[in-house]
């Protein structure tokens, strides 16, 4: 099983897309085990951001990623970081294939929705960055037996 980050970005908080970007995750089986509305200060967005400063993108991204709340999440499920950046779909809104969150409810490129880890290290680090001890549940769902095949011991 893989955690990973995914932030509801302000765009997404300030259209109402919260519960529909949310149900995509949920609905294709993704288990919801972290989840908060925060704030991102300058200096949370600087060390989230770390890779991409001083890319020509970096100060308004810091500048979008702070305007507003967001929703945080930590997910969970087999091969979940991937999965995830599937669902979000490629990074620029203008481009990505329709049925992918970024490709369904957005154009813009820099305003994208949504933000996904890229890689397990990513993942690891950047959900240390946003949740706290004691803030990721461990839960066994009722329902993980038909979200997985488990016949063999192992989610598959
Ligand atoms: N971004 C941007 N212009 C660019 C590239 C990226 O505004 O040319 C923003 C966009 O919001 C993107 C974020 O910076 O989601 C991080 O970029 P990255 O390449 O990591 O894309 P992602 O992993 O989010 O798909
Ligand atoms: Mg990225």
């Amino acid at each position: 099983m893989e955690t990973t980050l995914i932030i509801l970005k302000p765009d997404a908080v300030q259209r109402g897309l919260i519960g529909r970007i949310i149900g995509r995750f949920e609905e294709k089986g993704l288990q919801v085990v972290g989840l908060k509305l925060m704030r991102i200060s300058p200096d949370l967005a600087a060390r989230h951001y770390e890779s991409h400063q001083g890319k020509p993108f970096y100060d308004g991204l810091v500048k979008f990623m702070t305007s507003s709340p967001v929703v945080v999440m930590a997910l969970r499920g087999v091969g979940a970081i991937a999965i995830c950046r599937k669902l979000m779909g490629a990074t620029f809104g203008s481009n990505a294939e329709p049925g992918t969150i970024r490709g369904d409810f957005g154009v813009s490129n820099s305003f994208n929705l949504v933000h996904g880890s890229d890689a397990s290290e990513s993942a690891a680090r950047e959900l240390e960055l946003f949740f706290g001890a004691g803030e990721i549940q461990e839960l066994d769902r009722a329902i993980e037996g038909w979200v997985y095949d488990i016949s063999s011991g192992e989610p598959e």
